[in-house]
């Protein structure tokens, strides 16, 4: 029996022992290819030599320094990289060691920067329904996933949830996108209307929905319209792109895609490729001078930030990625994973959505395409894919509907921004299989 306390305390998990390309072996030597970079975090796949060598030289000079004596080269380097990449004014970097405590430190920054600011009364955070931003309390209560917080609710702080731009689900059958983005703008507008805009703090949501949908994508317009809502009521705009930020979407940040500049920006996952546990907070420029010319401290810490052997990791994975012109790879076998899920699954009864961007595409099952219903979450058809899936040799990340009665399961695919036709092709082969083997066990 393991001592381990794994997330299920019933199953039983495959032992990973070695990384080869896009494959992951087991210890009995079985080979899985990762269509979801576990949960889009392996971007580079499992045995890239010059991340692996960039960690072993810096564990060579120093393995680790605590921020509150030292920075380091790495730490510099690779805030220097970023801010030359981001949005705006996003030019100062907070590096922490996930998705979550990136969310976290984007809560507590907007905090901070309105008490400096002498606008204290601002604590209302408006967020969508159907998010996901973390596990953390904080980062838990932020986002509006009823099967991850329902549990821990009288914990968690009260939070504005609002209609997610989930087109498939929420966009009206004669609405164009135009009108249907206009709709979500009114309804954050009567949001803040009804706190006062004196008292919104932040807006946060993901430019591409990761965990909780499967890779949706906002219709165009929409993240312009919250910008300027946001501006207008000097609320800030926290985009966490956490899941589909560094390259995942074709991008190094979605929310250039999207045209817009927000004020916090969180990042992980992709930006470590999972060779280092490793994420980070960009802040723009308004709020770091408050805050400099105020307390000139951030009031928050924790012992791992800019580790010096994670912010190494993460400078190889992301010069690897620019000097491979790995994006341009992102962008082409994104199409051709889109067209052939499309092509496979296009006519398939219970797949109601295909859709996506970049290397992050999700697929979602209905019980009946028509009337989109999905189907019983009793039956736990997103676990019975996984399930069937790692049968085939196949990861993808599987999810179950967010408990709100409207949307079912879904399947998020994400694999390694190094992959060629021939896995596209592997990958929805497999996926194929596994996705008829789970529905006839239904
Ligand atoms: N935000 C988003 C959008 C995520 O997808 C996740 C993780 N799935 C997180 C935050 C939390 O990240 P972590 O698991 O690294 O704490």
């Amino acid at each position: 029996m393991s001592h381990v306390l794994h997330r299920s305390l019933v199953q039983n998990y495959p032992t990973a022992v070695k990384g080869d390309g896009v494959y992951i072996l087991d210890a009995n030597n079985k080979r899985y290819i990762d269509a979801c970079g576990g949960a889009a975090v392996s971007c580079l796949g499992h045995s890239d030599t010059e991340v692996i060598e960039a960690i072993k030289a810096q564990i060579d000079q120093i393995a680790y320094a605590h921020s509150s004596f030292f920075t380091t080269e790495p730490m510099e380097t690779l805030a220097d990289f970023l801010a030359a990449r981001a949005p705006g004014t996003l030019n100062s970097v907070y590096f922490v060691s996930g998705g979550s405590e990136a969310v976290e430190s984007a809560l507590k920054l907007a905090r901070q920067y309105y008490v400096e600011k002498g606008e204290p009364q601002r604590k209302h955070i408006i967020a969508r329904r159907q998010s996901y931003h973390g596990n953390t309390l904080g980062a838990l209560a932020t986002g509006g996933n009823q099967w991850r917080r329902q549990q821990f609710e009288p914990l968690l702080i009260n939070i504005h949830h609002l209609s997610p731009c989930y087109a498939y689900r929420e966009q009206l059958a004669d609405e164009s996108d135009t009108a249907f983005a206009a709709r979500l703008a009114d309804e954050l507008e009567q949001k803040i209307a009804e706190l006062g805009a004196e008292n919104v703090m932040a807006f946060i949501a993901e430019p591409v929905v990761g965990a909780t949908m499967g890779a949706v994508p906002a219709v165009a317009d929409y993240f312009k319209r919250m910008r300027d809502i946001c501006s207008r009521h000097g609320i800030l705009l926290i985009a966490d792109e956490v899941m589909c930020g560094m390259g995942r979407t074709g991008a190094l940040f979605a929310s250039a895609q999207e045209g817009i500049e927000p004020d916090l920006i969180c990042i992980a996952k992709g930006l470590g490729g999972g060779y280092q546990p490793i994420g980070a907070t960009l802040v723009s420029d308004e709020i770091i001078q408050t805050l400099r010319q105020g307390s000139g401290f951030f009031q928050h810490g924790h012992t791992y930030i800019g580790h010096a052997t994670a912010c190494a990791a993460a400078l190889a994975v992301q010069k690897r990625i620019e000097s491979g012109q790995l994006l341009d790879n992102v962008v082409r076998m994104g199409e051709l994973l889109q067209q052939t899920l499309v092509d496979q699954f296009g006519d398939h009864p219970h797949i109601g959505d295909i859709r996506g961007r970049g290397l992050f595409r999700g697929i979602e099952l209905v019980k009946d395409r028509d009337s989109k219903t999905p189907f019983d979450s009793g039956l736990k058809l997103h676990a019975k894919i996984k399930a069937a899936a790692m049968q085939q040799g196949l990861m993808c990340y599987p999810m179950g509907g967010t408990l709100n009665g409207k949307d079912g399961d879904h399947i998020l695919l994400a694999p390694p921004f190094i992959i060629t036709e021939a896995h596209v092709d592997e990958i929805v082969t497999k996926l194929n299989l596994a996705i008829n083997q789970a529905l006839n066990a239904l």
